[in-house]
């Protein structure tokens, strides 16, 4: 027999939770009591939601379960900047949460999918296949999760690990991700495991849900959707996206190598995509961004950077730029990263073509940070 799994309160809307406090026959304003517990306050147990009743407490720790997501690996990466943790899902699924620090920025990389149907090879999800969709729930508490912990004073490491036995130990990573300037995260990127756009109306619903100015009312601005290239998804997007960022990996500029490192080109080839990628810029004025990930000797020669130069021509000029990240090697795939000189050489091409990019830092390369990557890791050995 299995075990009833109970949803997450998560995936409630707001107006689902209307409809049910009134079921239960509770005063109307308790859903906006518990809508301010779980997206303002933060709380992460109806136990802590003391304004409520405690039968209304008891009655929603019955239908609901609080925590969906439980950390099974967490690793800070040796320079202290980089946050990874494996969670387990309530059905055993596993799924990557990322947490990245940079001066005063905090992002966190969530994952819209238990592994991914894409099939990109250089990708370690692509390499393990799909495994199921997430809720909005499951989304929007991997963000939160995050958040709670850079609101918590205790939670910090820094603190718990400098104080007691580990005082001199120099071995331990000491986090920089948690100090007293900045407690709240900054940008939220849906560049984890997964194809946001397989997943649309999950991840349009998390969006929504992370910048209801009811609820924890992050902005808009600050969150990005990467997809691999979903041109009706795109399209979509460009009516439902509002204010939030979109970033395609197109990672080839011809058909022939796009065909091979992101298989689902031959679906949706460089010509409609990139239509559709005009279409948007188009329509919504905002700037959209095609990442690459340079791999040496692929797709990191001077042609296609030329041919990129010539797609990313067809954009309004000031509407397009393109973030270069050196490939984060994977052990399902025999390509390397790019070396330096080729990097200059191709970044210089676009340059010249007038074409604005940067070149991204791989961050957290030890704690295996890379899309879908410690799950494989943990999975082999
Ligand atoms: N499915 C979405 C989002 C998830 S991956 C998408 O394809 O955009 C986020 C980004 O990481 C994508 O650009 C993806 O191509 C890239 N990526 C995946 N594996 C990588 C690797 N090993 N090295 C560098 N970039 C990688």
């Amino acid at each position: 027999m299995t075990k009833r799994l109970r949803p997450s309160p998560l995936d409630l809307t707001y107006d689902e939770l209307q409809n049910l406090i009134a079921e239960w026959g509770e005063p109307a304003f308790r859903a906006r009591q518990i809508w301010e517990g779980l997206y303002r306050r933060l709380v992460d147990s109806f136990d802590t939601m003391t304004n409520l009743p405690r039968s209304l407490r008891q009655r929603l720790a019955a239908e609901f379960q609080f925590a969906q997501l439980t950390p099974r690996i967490d690793l800070l990466s040796k320079d202290g900047w980089t946050r990874k943790i494996l969670f387990t899902l309530p059905d055993g699924k596993e799924i990557e949460t990322v947490l990245m620090g940079y001066h005063t920025r905090r992002t966190v990389c969530a994952s819209t999918q238990a592994g991914c149907a894409m099939a990109c090879p250089f990708c370690a999800t692509g390499q393990g296949g799909l495994q199921r969709n997430l809720t909005t729930g499951e989304i929007v508490e991997q963000v939160l999760f995050f958040e709670r912990q850079l609101r918590t004073d205790e939670a910090r490491p820094e603190r718990s690990r400098r104080s007691g036995r580990d005082e001199d130990r120099t071995d331990l990573p000491t986090t920089r991700l948690q100090d007293d300037a900045t407690t709240r995260l900054t940008n939220i990127v849906f560049m984890g495991m997964g194809e946001p756009f397989v997943n649309y109306p999950a991840t349009i619903e998390a969006l929504r849900r992370l910048s209801d100015p009811d609820g924890w009312g992050f902005g808009a601005r600050r969150m990005t959707v990467s997809t691999v290239g979903i041109v009706p998804g795109i399209e979509k997007f460009a009516r439902d996206g509002g204010q939030v960022n979109l970033a395609v990996s197109i990672h080839a500029a011809t058909d022939d190598l796009r065909d091979q490192l992101v298989p689902i080109n031959k679906r949706y080839p460089l010509r409609d995509l990139l239509a559709a990628c005009r279409s948007y810029v188009e329509a919504t004025r905002r700037r959209l961004s095609f990442e690459w990930a340079l791999i040496d000797g692929v797709n990191d020669t001077l042609e296609q950077a030329r041919a990129l130069a010539r797609l990313a021509q067809q954009m309004p000029r000031h509407l397009v730029h393109v973030n270069l990240i050196p490939l984060n090697p994977t052990r399902g795939y025999a390509g390397a990263a790019s070396r330096r000189e080729r990097i200059a050489a191709f970044r210089a091409e676009l340059e010249r073509r007038g074409i604005s990019n940067t070149l991204r830092v791989r961050r957290g390369i030890d704690i295996h940070a890379g899309c879908g990557q410690l799950r494989q890791s943990i999975a082999q050995n």
